[in-house]
C-alpha cells in the first residue's frame, strides 16, 4: 500500500486558512514564522483541522454507534451527535423537527436480509418492516432566506451496522458478524461537513446561504438524500450547486476523483483555478456524469449542478477492517481547503447553469461472467489495471497475484485500462484456465488464471 505523504512530521510549506485563527493564520501565512513547540503557525492550523477530524471520526466509527445502520440505534444515536455538533457550530436547525429528517421506506420483497441475533429474519413472502432513517441538516442562514441562491455540501453517515447485505466481508464461519465502522464510508465525509461549519462559523466563507446535510439510508439506496429532494426543506430552485463527501479520507499521494464536472459548464475553470492555489496541486480525476452510487445522484436528477469528492476505493471498502486509523487526516484538510476554495469560486458567479450529462451506461460496458476477484484501483492512470486489493480463495490470489501487481495481458487481449480489462474477462467462461501477464515491481510474471 501506498503510505501516506502527509505523514506528520513531514516537512510542509503550504498555506492554509483554517477554522478558528483563520484570519490570523492568512496574515501570517507563507511566513514560517514558529509557534509553540518549534511547529510553523500554518502546521498549527493544519494539525488543528487534522485533529479536528481525526476526532470526529473516531467518535463516529466508535462502538456505541454500532456501524450506523440505517433504522438501528447506532444511526440515531449518531445522527443524534451530528445534530449536537451543529447546534454547538451555530448552524440553524434545518431538518422538519430540529435538526433531524425522518423518512420512511419499505424494503422491496423478496430480498434477503442478513440480521444477527435477534433481529434476524427473512423476507419475502415475510412481513416486510418498514425503516426509518433521519437526515440530520443544518444551515447557516434562516431557511425563510429564499432572496438569496443556496448552496447545499453533503455526505452520508449511514453505514452497514454488523455487516448487512451490502458487506463484502466473509467472516470466518458462516454467521459470523463484525461491526463495520465505516471510517472512511463515510466517517470521514461527515467529518469534512463539519469542518467546513467550523470554518464558516469562525470566518463565514461565502455571504450566501449554506446547507450542510448529512443524509442517512445511502448505502441501502440513497433513500435518505432521495427523500430529501422530494421533500426539500429549502426548495430547490433556489439550490444552485451541491458538493458531495462520500469517501474522502484516503488521499493517497495527490490524486483526487471529482465526478460530476460535466453538470456545469462553470465547474471546470472554478476546479483549475481552485486547484492552482498553495497547497492544493491535486491530480484530479475527473468524471462528467452526475450519475453515480452516491447522494449527489438524487440533486442531479433534480437538474441542480453537482460534484462527488472521492479518494479511491480500497480493499477495506464495505469491511470491518475501515478503520479510523487508516485515513489521511492531513490529506483531508487539503480536501477542505479545495472544498472551501470551490464554495468561495461559486459565490462569485452570476449564475451556475445546469447541463445534462451523457451517463457511463451499462450498455456500453462489456459484459463478462467470470471476474479475478480484486479490487481494482480506478484511479491508477499508468498503463493496465492496477490491483488494489485480492480476495481470498478467489482466482487472482489462487493464481498468485498480489496487491500493487498491474494486469498488462489476458490471453492475448492486451489491457491499456479498465475497460481493456473488462473486454479482457468477457472472453473466457468459469473453469478454463488463462495466462494473465502482470507487471510486479518492475518485472513481468505470466501467472496461470483458473476462472470461476
Ligand atoms: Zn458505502
Amino acid at each position: 500500500m501506498k503510505t501516506s505523504l502527509f505523514g506528520h512530521l513531514a516537512p510542509l510549506t503550504f498555506c492554509f486558512s483554517i477554522g478558528l485563527s483563520a484570519a490570523v493564520l492568512l496574515v501570517s501565512c507563507g511566513s514560517g514564522e514558529s509557534g509553540h513547540d518549534g511547529l510553523s503557525i500554518e502546521d498549527m492550523g493544519l494539525t488543528a483541522s487534522a485533529d479536528a477530524m481525526r476526532a470526529d471520526v473516531e467518535v463516529l466509527t466508535d462502538a456505541r454507534f454500532e456501524g450506523r445502520e440505517t433504522g438501528k440505534p447506532g444511526a440515531y444515536a449518531a445522527g443524534d451527535w451530528i445534530a449536537g455538533r451543529m447546534e454547538a457550530l451555530g448552524l440553524t436547525a434545518a431538518g422538519d423537527s430540529g435538526y433531524h429528517q425522518a423518512f420512511r421506506y419499505k424494503p422491496h420483497p423478496p430480498m434477503q436480509v442478513h440480521g444477527h441475533g435477534d433481529s434476524s429474519m427473512t423476507m419475502g413472502m415475510a412481513v416486510v418492516q418498514e425503516i426509518v432513517g433521519k437526515n440530520v441538516i443544518g444551515a447557516t442562514a434562516a431557511l425563510s432566506d429564499t432572496t438569496r441562491r443556496w448552496g447545499v455540501f453533503g455526505c452520508h453517515h449511514d453505514h452497514l451496522g454488523w455487516g448487512d447485505e451490502n458487506s463484502l466481508w466473509r467472516g470466518v464461519a458462516e454467521g459470523d458478524s463484525a461491526m463495520h465502522p465505516g471510517a472512511d464510508d463515510n466517517a470521514s465525509g461527515v467529518a469534512l461537513l463539519l469542518e467546513l461549519a467550523s470554518r464558516h462559523s469562525a470566518v463565514p466563507m461565502v455571504d450566501h446561504p449554506l446547507l450542510m446535510a448529512s443524509f442517512s439510508g445511502e448505502e441501502k439506496g440513497l433513500w435518505g438524500s432521495n427523500h430529501f429532494t422530494d421533500e426539500p426543506t429549502v426548495g430547490l430552485e433556489h439550490v444552485d450547486w451541491m458538493i458531495n463527501f462520500d469517501m474522502v479520507g484516503r488521499l493517497r499521494g495527490d490524486t483526487l476523483a471529482v465526478y460530476g464536472n460535466g453538470t456545469s459548464p462553470v465547474w471546470n475553470g472554478i476546479l483549475d483555478s481552485c486547484n492552482a492555489r498553495d497547497g492544493a496541486g491535486f491530480e484530479l480525476v475527473l468524471s462528467e456524469s452526475g450519475v453515480g452510487p452516491s447522494d449527489h445522484t438524487s440533486f442531479y436528477l433534480e437538474d441542480i449542478p453537482v460534484l462527488h469528492f472521492f479518494t479511491g476505493q480500497h480493499e477495506d471498502y464495505h469491511k470491518p477492517t475501515d478503520t479510523s486509523d487508516k485515513l489521511n487526516y492531513e490529506g483531508m484538510v487539503r480536501i477542505a481547503d479545495f472544498a472551501q476554495c470551490l464554495a468561495q469560486e461559486l459565490a462569485l458567479q452570476d449564475s451556475i447553469p445546469f447541463t445534462k450529462t451523457k451517463d457511463s451506461s451499462n450498455d456500453d460496458a462489456p459484459r463478462f461472467k467470470v471476474t479475478l476477484g480484486v479490487v481494482p484501483d480506478y484511479l491508477f492512470s499508468g498503463t493496465g489495471m492496477r490491483i488494489d486489493g485480492v480476495s481470498e480463495g478467489r482466482p487472482a490470489q489462487l493464481a498468485g497475484m498480489e496487491k500493487g501487481d498491474v494486469v498488462l495481458r489476458i490471453g492475448d487481449h492486451e489491457v491499456l485500462d479498465m475497460m481493456g480489462y473488462m473486454e479482457g474477462l468477457s472472453m473466457y467462461e468459469e473453469g478454463q484456465t488463462t495466462p494473465v501477464e502482470v507487471m510486479r515491481k518492475g518485472e513481468k510474471l505470466v501467472l496461470d488464471v483458473t476462472w470461476d
